[in-house]
């Protein structure tokens, strides 16, 4: 799988450009902003990294980086529900992409989890479920289940809806009342958006029954193109992507809130190919050893090296499954 198989790079730019247009109108009253405590372990971060007037601290004890100071959720709901930046993502960067996310996204993703489903009539619910197509591929695979779509904006949850899908049209965290009612709880992409990932853990591991599962991908902090770029990575992009996670402070996190582990993997693809294409396209300031493999490394050696990043848990695309304690 190539970047350009999921995403335009010039539309993909055009979104940033938005976005930081945004932030100026969305999250200018600084003077609301709080800080945070590292919200994989709880301890002290230091000073990181800057991008678009946001600091990022660093985790001393655990690694895992995150936006503090924070703004206050109101600012965000505004900017998610009506920013000239987040219709534009919406129309013209997953909209196009829709089929090809589809199959090289979506249905993966379908046929792994299917896997973890054993039995029949289990509830199954999908956080942030977009547009449905993660929940409509499984139906396809598991159709003997409950298929519930958790997502917030009206107008995509109208469209699950029209898929077939029973829909709680609200965030997670306003979900009241449904303790122990899932067997699988699903989030993609998601973790790295979230204000509060804690409280969110906590109320999914309510929300699950004894045993059920919880299942997601977000973005590994610690991994290839993200640690390579840092700031001119795109994955780091606030107000966005806020928090940063890797493979053992995910750990910790879900521990402290009721989980064990059954698999944290970083089954990621892109890691040279988004480097490759930030040397090559847009004269990314790199090691000159990276510099050098992109214009001389063989194919083979560049896809060599994506298993090995892959295999090793050094990607930064990064899947956990964790099981709820009984
Ligand atoms: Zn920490």
């Amino acid at each position: 799988m190539k970047e350009s198989d999921i995403r335009n790079r010039e539309t993909f730019n055009e979104y940033i450009r938005l976005s930081e247009l945004d932030i100026k109108k969305y999250f200018s009253e600084k003077d609301k902003y709080y800080s945070i405590n590292c919200p994989a372990c709880g301890k002290n971060g230091k000073a990181f990294l800057e991008k678009n007037s946001f600091n990022y601290d660093c985790c001393e004890s655990c690694n895992t980086f995150y936006v503090s100071p924070r703004p206050p959720l109101e600012q965000f709901e505004s900017y998610y529900v009506d920013s000239p930046s987040t219709s534009y993502w919406v129309e013209y960067f997953f909209k196009p992409m829709i089929e090809a996310r589809r199959e090289k996204m979506f249905k993966p993703r379908a046929v792994f989890i299917a896997d973890y489903i054993k039995n029949e009539n289990l509830r199954i619910g999908d956080i942030g479920a977009g547009f449905g197509l993660f929940l409509s591929e499984l139906k396809k695979v598991k159709p003997n289940n409950y298929f519930v779509a958790i997502e917030p904006s009206v107008e995509m949850a109208k469209i699950c809806k029209e898929e077939g899908l029973e829909v709680l049209s609200k965030l997670l965290e306003d979900i009241e009342g449904g303790e122990n009612s899932f067997d699988i709880l699903t989030a993609f992409e998601l973790f790295e958006h979230l204000n509060d990932p804690k409280d969110f853990v906590l109320k999914v591991n309510e929300l699950l029954a004894p045993g059920g599962l919880f299942l997601f991908t977000t973005l590994n902090g610690l991994g290839f193109d993200i640690q390579t770029l840092m700031a001119q990575s795109k994955s780091i992009s606030p107000p966005h992507h806020l928090n940063f996670f890797n493979p053992r402070s995910v750990e910790l996190l879900l521990s402290d809130c009721g989980f064990d582990i059954i698999e944290v993997a970083t089954p990621g693809k892109l890691d040279w190919d988004i480097v490759e294409g930030m040397i090559k396209n847009e004269n990314a300031e790199v090691d000159s050893f990276w510099k050098t493999f992109a214009k001389q490394g063989s194919q083979e050696a560049k896809e060599n090296l994506q298993q090995w990043l892959t295999e090793s848990g050094l990607s930064s695309h990064m899947r956990v499954v964790a099981k709820k304690r009984s």
